[in-house]
């Protein structure tokens, strides 16, 4: 296949609903074909995480499915326009209901694949307490959810073939959470990063374990790769793998630091707030800077006691 570099904006939506939400932004969602035949959908703010989806000569692969049912059937929209083939695959690159709970408009393909932990995640009360805690954003559609676990789960590393396309989807360890997977497209020099990469972005660290988030970044970054997806942000090359694993290093360095002193949690985040919002000035989400020093500050604290 001749390999072409992003080709951008191939159509573009405004998310009203999204605007209602978020009344200081102008939401626009994107759609990038980053080679051909793969696209994703990127969003500019508000609930930015990515979709992408794969039009192979016997049909549709979509990975991660957007936040509701009402989104979702955007994603549908856009695919509708290109092209009329089957939907074979759905793929969740982890449980968060950013990137699952539209997996109800997709389960025409069948098959739902992610790492078992996701299904884990999403079944039962888990599944349903995942979905009152996004209701606490007060985030519209959301009560159209039905919240619909993947049916193919693997371990540790799944690949799948699908017309002219070979996905290597890939569980290193635990990173984002305990049950993320990366798509590797050997092929198109390409990996999709699910959320173990946020572009221009501070992360959410939620559910993180920043060492092995670290160590799955390293590995990616290992790869040979020349085009890199994230869950959030825009579509890059290595650069954003690199700057994701730099903060995740810096952050760990400082938080080590304040244990080190004997420095509490309060006062870790005090002293730290400030130095992580200068260092990355022009990334958003400068609220989850105390949600990062806290959960690294457990985390560390913990293998200290331990
Ligand atoms: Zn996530």
């Amino acid at each position: 296949m001749v390999r072409k570099k992003m080709q951008i904006v191939v159509s573009v939506w405004v998310l009203a609903g999204l605007l209602s939400v978020f009344p200081w932004t102008q939401a626009v969602a994107k759609t990038v074909e980053v080679f051909p035949n793969v696209f994703t959908i990127v969003h500019g703010e508000g609930i930015d995480s990515n979709t992408t989806f794969i039009i192979t000569k016997d049909g549709v692969i979509v990975v991660d499915t957007r936040v509701s049912p009402a989104e979702a059937k955007k994603v549908m929209a856009e695919i509708r326009k290109r092209t009329d083939l089957p939907l074979l695959y759905t793929i969740n690159t982890h449980y968060h209901g950013d990137h699952t709970f539209g997996n109800q408009v997709f389960s025409g393909s069948k098959t739902i694949i992610a790492h078992k932990n996701v299904r884990r995640s999403l079944t039962g009360e888990a599944g349903h307490d995942h979905l009152e805690f996004f209701k606490t954003f007060k985030l519209e559609g959301l009560d159209e959810v039905t919240v619909t676990p993947p049916n193919m789960v693997f371990e540790k590393n799944m690949e799948v073939y699908a017309g002219e396309y070979y996905l290597k989807l890939i569980h290193f360890g635990r990173g984002h959470t305990d049950g993320d997977l990366f798509i590797h497209l050997p092929t198109l020099k390409a990996v999709i990063a699910g959320d173990l990469i946020f572009n221009g972005q501070f992360p959410y660290m939620g559910d993180g374990y920043v060492d092995e988030w670290i160590d799955a970044l390293d590995f990616i970054e290992n790869e040979d790769l020349e085009i890199v997806i994230p869950g959030h942000g825009a579509v890059g090359g290595k650069p954003i793998i690199i700057a994701m694993k730099h903060y995740l290093l810096n952050l760990k360095t400082l938080v080590k630091e304040q244990i080190e002193n004997g420095a509490s949690l309060k006062q870790a985040k005090e002293a730290l707030n400030p130095i992580l919002k200068e260092k990355y000035k022009n990334w958003g989400k400068p609220e989850r800077i105390d949600g990062n020093i806290e959960r690294t500050y457990m985390e560390l604290s913990f293998k200290k006691n331990s």
